[in-house]
């Protein structure tokens, strides 16, 4: 059923639940052999993640995903095979995190504006580096905001919501990029999720070829087959390579656990083949 391969995976270095260490464990027990940590705008799991993958006998590509705007909405994009030390890629974190900083503290003041425990909040992710709205959500469930994260993001976080702050991440040709000049190759991550009309989700996916993407994340964590066909049908038609990644934050979560994937159809040509050892790329 599945490819044994999950390039899309958080730990709690950006808003997953487990530790690199426990997630590579996991990504093993789970029968992946080829797998990604990609935690957003970070690239600070990803020692702990090849250690641990060199003591399970797992092969581990450097990933990340980054925040990008296209067209005023937000897009992610995963860098696979980056290069850590690329002046390139510690520039593109500097700043994303840099943003992350000064929208969680704008995210406190708009919930307190209106009536949440926003400061309350900010304290109990205050030293963390990456903070994310996911952050958010389970602090406004520890005190008592909202019963759960996704009713946090239905009532405060998510898009029109009291506390959402639009943010100016880098534009989408501008993080490929960077992901390009690491030495990387470009995946556009989950590109049925964004809200888009069908001829918009069109557009995203051939700007995003254009400026040098090199694949779509056909297969993502909970994809019903009708999905992974319209996903399959933008690669081919832009050209790009296929990924398959989990999106997993938290292995409670079944439809999100690493492995638990579809095969990449074969039409597609997979991004962890063509980017690898016989183009002489990192990946
Ligand atoms: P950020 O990058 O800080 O804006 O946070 C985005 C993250 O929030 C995503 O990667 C998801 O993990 C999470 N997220 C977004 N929307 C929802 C939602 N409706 N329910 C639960 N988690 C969400
Ligand atoms: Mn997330
Ligand atoms: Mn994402
Ligand atoms: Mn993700």
């Amino acid at each position: 059923m599945s490819d044994r391969v999950d390039l899309h995976l958080h730990s709690t270095c950006s808003d997953g639940v487990l530790e690199p260490e426990a997630l590579v464990a996991l990504v093993a027990g789970s029968g992946v052999e080829t797998f990604a940590l990609t935690d957003h705008d970070t690239l600070a799991g990803q020692a702990a993640a090849r250690a641990a993958a060199e003591r399970h006998g797992l092969r581990c590509l450097t990933g990340i995903e980054l925040s990008a705007s296209w067209q005023g909405r937000t897009v992610h994009v995963v860098g696979l095979g980056v290069d850590p030390a690329a002046a390139a890629m510690s520039d593109a974190v500097a700043h994303r995190l840099g943003l992350r900083r000064e929208r969680a503290r704008a995210i406190a003041e708009r919930l307190e504006r209106a009536g949440a425990p926003g400061r309350a909040a900010l304290d109990s992710l205050a030293g963390h580096e990456a903070p994310t709205r996911t952050h958010f959500a389970r602090a406004l469930v520890a005190l008592g905001a909202a019963a759960d994260p996704g009713a946090a993001f239905d009532r405060w976080l998510g898009r029109g919501r009291p506390a959402h702050v639009a943010t100016r991440w880098p534009a989408l040709e501008d993080t490929v990029r960077e992901i390009v000049a690491a030495g990387g190759a470009a995946v556009l991550a989950h590109p049925l999720r964004y809200t888009l009309s069908a001829g918009q989700r069109r557009s995203l996916v051939a700007a995003f070829a254009e400026g040098g993407g090199a694949a779509l994340e056909v297969v993502t964590g909970g994809a019903a087959p009708h999905q992974i066909e319209a996903a399959l049908g933008l690669a081919l038609r832009a050209g790009l390579a296929g990924s398959v990644g989990s999106d997993c934050h938290d292995p409670a979560l079944a439809w999100h656990r690493p492995g638990r994937l579809a095969k990449l159809p074969e039409a597609v040509v997979p991004v962890w083949k063509r980017w690898g050892p016989a183009t002489n790329r990192s990946l």
